[in-house]
């Protein structure tokens, strides 16, 4: 038999600290020495097209936006902007309609800029971080993927700037769509079919409605008494194609396209939202079917009444939430018993015998009083909502029986970027970072190249 010797522990090895390469890796090196050798140049060109523009339009004298009439030129003071490469510099003629009061530079129009501004790509650029990222991040990550130095600050204001105007655009559409004389796309391929579906949060908001100023020498008002709890609801609506789920491995399904709005309160808000992008989208004749899905919220099913062909469904999942909820109550949390019963129920929903699974439920005669009352709220839940439970031919013509499509849409849109830790809202603030990540997650962001900043005070 060996025998264990005592001996002398052995000297343990101190850790060793891992090694960094001593330089960056060269290629790196060459990346960024041509970057900034070539800048400098690239700024250089840029003026050099700026200025080539700034002359050719040299020769039209504006109009006057009142009268009509021919404006009189008035001075061209220098003026700068910040782009990716540096600051450009122009001096732009002023005009002027004295009788009107009007005065235009209509070579910054021209150009899409604003004097002392970020504009251009870097302003759009900027935005992008904003839209996926909280400011201070977006901030250090235009360090990193740019090269360009800006507080969390400088990015919010920016932000701010193309969020407006974002939010302006699609308030106008939906304005503008909810006048039947509009024109959409033509609702001549309009689908057979189209899912429709809402889901909602609440979003921390700031208590000041408005920042404080001094009037000039008035002290500041006082603080209005500060409200616990201050929410605000904000909600996303879903719009897709029944044949555009795909079942990418068995039982996950995605779908290939789907159209995203959004908005900050308001029930009837969202659903002017989601018509207006059904037309804008021509995915609504008289004969297309809007199937909403909704998890039994009174409001949805309210306002789907405006949709005169409509099939609602009420989430499966739902449903059988409220079964376990009695299910456990009756069997105990945890129990196998409890586990059955509910895929019981579930098999039945599935199949289409709502009716059955009612009968049945109305069949058991509980113990306690807690039990009996569960189960009335079940009967009554189910009893509401059967004529939005006939899943069985909501999966037989393709429409699905969940809202996971809508939820997970929804966190995408509002919890990835304005529910972080302690994150708290300015109405605007929000509603402006919603419309920029409509735009991203709409796959629309390159409108953003037509749309004009607006300059904010
Ligand atoms: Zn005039």
């Amino acid at each position: 038999m060996a025998q264990r010797r005592l001996s002398q522990p052995e000297p343990v090895e101190p850790p060793l600290r891992p090694r960094l390469a001593d330089q960056p890796s060269r290629f790196v090196l060459l990346e960024r020495e041509v970057e900034l050798e070539y800048r400098p140049q690239m700024l250089e060109a840029l003026q050099r097209k700026v200025n080539a523009v700034a002359e050719e339009a040299r020769a039209t004298t504006p109009e006057c936006p009142c009268c009509g009439q021919p404006m009189s030129y008035h001075d061209a003071r220098p003026v700068s902007w910040l782009a990716h490469w540096g600051r450009l510099r122009l001096s732009p003629p002023r005009y002027r309609c004295s009788p009107c009061k009007q005065e235009r530079r209509p070579l910054l129009d021209l150009l899409g800029v604003e004097p002392g501004r970020i504009c251009g790509s870097l302003a759009r650029l900027l935005g992008l971080l904003a839209a996926v990222a909280p400011y201070e991040l977006a901030a250090r990550l235009a360090q990193l993927l740019l090269g360009v130095t800006i507080s969390a600050m400088g990015v919010w204001r920016v932000a701010q700037r193309l969020g407006q105007a974002a939010a302006n655009y699609s308030e106008a559409l939906s304005e503008y769509h909810a006048d039947s004389r509009s024109e959409g796309t033509s609702a001549q391929q309009a689908p057979p079919a189209v899912v429709l579906g809402v889901d909602g949060c609440t979003l921390g908001m700031q208590v000041r409605a408005h920042r404080r100023r001094r009037a000039g020498t008035e002290p500041l008002p006082a603080l209005p008494v500060v409200e616990q709890g201050h929410f605000r609801e904000v909600k996303t609506g879903v719009l897709l194609l029944p044949g555009e789920r795909v079942e990418t491995s068995p039982g996950r399904r995605s779908v290939v396209r789907r159209f995203l709005v959004t908005c900050l309160g308001d029930a009837d808000e969202i659903f002017r939202r989601l018509y207006a992008q059904l037309r804008e989208l021509g995915w609504v004749d008289p004969r297309t079917v809007v199937v909403i899905v909704g998890d039994g919220a009174e409001w949805i099913w309210n306002r789907a009444t405006m949709f005169v062909h409509r099939c609602e469904i009420l989430d499966f999942w739902h449903a059988l939430e409220h079964a376990w909820t009695f299910a456990h109550l009756r069997y105990g949390e945890d129990s196998s018993q409890a586990d059955r019963w509910v895929h019981q129920i579930a098999e039945d929903l599935r199949a289409g015998k709502v009716q059955d699974v009612i009968a049945a439920l109305k069949r058991l005669r509980p113990k306690t009083e807690e039990l009996r009352a569960s189960l009335q709220s079940l009967i009554g839940y189910y009893s509401e909502n059967a004529g939005r439970m006939r899943y069985d031919e909501y999966l037989r013509l393709g429409y699905g029986i969940g809202s996971g499509a809508v939820e997970s849409a929804h966190k995408q849109v509002v919890h990835a970027r304005l529910r972080q830790a302690g994150m708290r809202w300015s109405e605007a603030g929000a509603r402006r970072l919603l419309a920029l990540r409509l735009l991203l997650l709409n796959g629309d962001w390159a409108l953003l190249d037509r749309m004009r900043m607006v300059s904010l005070a």
